[in-house]
């Protein structure tokens, strides 16, 4: 109010002098205001304020007022703003500076992923380094490799890399697919020296020939679609295929999930699921089997699908297809006695009674042994331990059981002596060499060192490998230098020459003995998370010599977070944070695509 009367007062005296105090003064009104409207002294001066007639305010009344509002000013002593004001205050401020401050960071990613600086030519004379495979191991090496120190050529079918994480959130299109994916080709436009990218599959590799088989297996073939590329060096992260154990009727009847493709067809089949089960005049019977989601596997994949599949009907399908309701049933089917094996016995306890509530079924036990259209026969042991086949109908069958070795990979274990034992895939040694070998290496699930296959694991190795790499090429640069100093210091004419030379060859020495330090790869396990469905998650967090095993809403927050901030590009958390605001806003999409 006393801002505003001022505003009034210097609007109708445009002298500078006014104007000055008034700006002033309202400025410091403003933040004084409750002291003002308080103020006996300040009332009263407003009041013989209005009486004298704006027209005829004298140099002297303006000096007086001015001395007024200065003796009322020093009169009472301004108080401090309130805390609580002052600590909003300071919140808004923090507030918007880290806003400024991330538009400015996000900006310059952008800028600096969309202008990638000029690249340096390969060096014939530099080795050639093959990598097999754009996925967990492959990419985590590539982000670390020194490419300038050798002739990098990327081969594999997929010009992507996948963030597999995310993947059962594009089953229900939740996240768009494209959200999680990589081009692989602005991954390597961004290293410092060119690198060749072939999609194309390894068909075979010739260790002692030192040379690999591609075949181009895409729709579109040009003239050559079988070719080999020799390699001095060679990376192999090829990842695994989907493990059936031989059941008849797997590959034939069910999805996989394991690539985008693979998250497609079950995000379409979910539909179609549905709009065949409304389909005029169908049998109850069926619409019961048609509505009903058999997830085969109580890993985290199978787990995390279940519970993005229930959300789904719980969110959106139940709404615009409400005849659904009373049919749409998920089962999950595990042959150990419990789900997610690999976390604490509290979370597998949280995670069975959250599936319990989603009106989810675990039939724990339960061993898949053949498949075929309609139906799985399954073998379950009852609690007393007797066995008994029983026949369980399916609409959708989504089988997420593991792993199995690649054939490029089988073939190449079948011509190496050393790789006679190993069953499950490339036997590595502690610095990632496969046994048997000398210059290939092997990295992510397609290698056995004894830790579990996870992108965890595949991206600790490509890691390590990367720095061994550019450890062995640094060695080899400093090799060199040592001979032609040798050759320096043979030929030194003086003494002085010679010692020259001598200083500088034990330099190159301390180098390379400090650059062969370089230890065995050591994995260090940071935790385990899975969603379960219902905007609950499951953590077991490694925190200094122990464990913290947590589940909820919060530890779903957390899942979100750590998968975000663990996406591989800036466009792939802005995607993805994107979808997420999408689906909270609109839902899910229930068209069939
Ligand atoms: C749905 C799902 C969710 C997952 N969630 C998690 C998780 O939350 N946390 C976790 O730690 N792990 C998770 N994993 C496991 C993780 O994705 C794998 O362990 C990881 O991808 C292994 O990395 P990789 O590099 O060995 O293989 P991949 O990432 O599978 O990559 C293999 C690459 O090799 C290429 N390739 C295949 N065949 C050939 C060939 N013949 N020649 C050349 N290239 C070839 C492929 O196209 C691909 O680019 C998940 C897996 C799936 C499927």
């Amino acid at each position: 109010m006393a801002a505003g009367s001022l505003a009034i007062r210097s609007r109708a005296l445009p002298s500078p002098s006014i104007m000055q105090l008034s700006s002033l003064s309202r400025r410091s009104l403003s933040t004084r205001s409750q002291f003002s409207a308080r103020s006996p002294l300040l009332s009263s001066t407003r009041s013989s304020c209005r009486a004298i007639p704006r027209q005829q305010s004298s140099p002297f009344q303006r000096v007086a007022r001015r001395s007024y509002a200065d003796d009322a000013a020093s009169a009472t002593p301004a108080p401090k703003p309130k805390k609580r004001f002052r600590f909003l205050r300071w919140t808004w401020r923090l507030t918007w500076l880290t806003g400024v401050g991330l538009t400015g960071v996000l900006a310059y990613s952008i800028f600096h992923l969309r202008h990638p600086a000029e690249q340096m030519e390969p060096d014939p004379s530099k080795k050639t380094l093959v990598i097999l495979g754009t996925g967990w191991g492959s990419v985590s090496l590539l982000k670390k490799l020194d490419t300038e120190n050798y002739n990098v050529i990327v081969i594999s079918p997929r010009n992507y890399f996948l963030f597999t994480p995310l993947l059962p959130s594009c089953t229900t299109g939740m996240i768009e697919h494209r959200s999680i994916m990589e081009p692989i080709r602005n991954i390597l436009r961004h290293k410092k020296a060119t690198v060749k990218f072939y999609e194309a599959e390894a068909t075979k590799i010739d260790h002692e020939k030192r040379v690999v088989y591609i075949s181009d297996d895409s729709e579109v073939k040009g003239e050559i679609s079988h070719t080999e590329v020799p390699f001095d060096m060679l990376v192999i992260g090829v990842g695994a295929e989907n493990a059936t154990f031989g059941i008849e009727g797997v590959r034939e009847n069910s999805c996989f999930l394991k690539e985008v493709d693979d998250a497609q067809k079950i995000r379409k089949s979910i539909m179609d699921c549905v709009e065949t089960a409304m389909f005029k005049d169908q049998a109850p019977e069926e619409v019961k089997r048609l509505l009903h989601t058999v997830v085969v596997g109580g890993g985290p994949t199978g787990v995390e699908f279940a519970g993005e599949l229930q959300d789904f009907f719980n969110a959106d399908l139940k709404k615009w297809i409400p005849d659904i309701k009373e049919n749409f049933h998920v089962t999950l089917v595990e042959a150990l006695p419990n789900v997610l094996p690999m976390f604490s016995k509290q979370l597998i306890d949280y995670t069975e009674s959250t599936f319990k509530e989603e009106s989810i079924t675990i039939r724990t036990k339960t061993m898949v042994k053949k498949v075929t259209d309609k139906h799985i026969e399954a073998e379950v042991t009852r609690p007393d331990g007797t066995k008994e086949r029983e026949i369980i109908p399916y609409g959708l069958l989504v089988w997420a059981t593991g792993n199995a070795v690649r054939p490029v990979v089988r073939d190449l274990m079948s011509k190496i002596p050393a790789q006679k034992n190993s069953r499950r895939g490339l036997a590595v040694n502690e610095y990632l060499v496969v046994n048997g070998t000398e210059n290939i290496w092997a990295v992510g699930d397609c290698a056995v060192a004894n830790y579990a296959p996870t992108a965890q694991v595949a991206s600790q190795e490509g890691t390590f490998l990367a720095h061994l790499l550019n450890s062995m090429a640094k060695a080899e640069t400093i090799e060199n230098e040592l001979k032609r100093l040798s050759d320096v210091q043979a030929q030194a004419k003086s003494e002085e020459d010679r010692n020259a030379a001598l200083g500088e060859i034990r330099e190159c020495q301390r180098q390379l003995r400090r650059i062969k330090q370089i230890g065995p790869f050591q994995y260090s396990h940071q935790g385990s998370l899975a969603y379960i469905g219902k905007e609950r998650a499951v953590a077991d967090i490694s925190w200094w010599a122990g464990n913290i095993a947590s589940g909820g809403t919060l530890t779903y927050l957390f899942w979100r977070s750590a998968y975000l901030s663990m996406c591989f590009s800036t466009r792939n958390r802005v995607l993805v944070a994107f979808d997420w605001t999408k689906a909270l806003l609109f839902g899910r999409d229930v068209s069939r695509e």
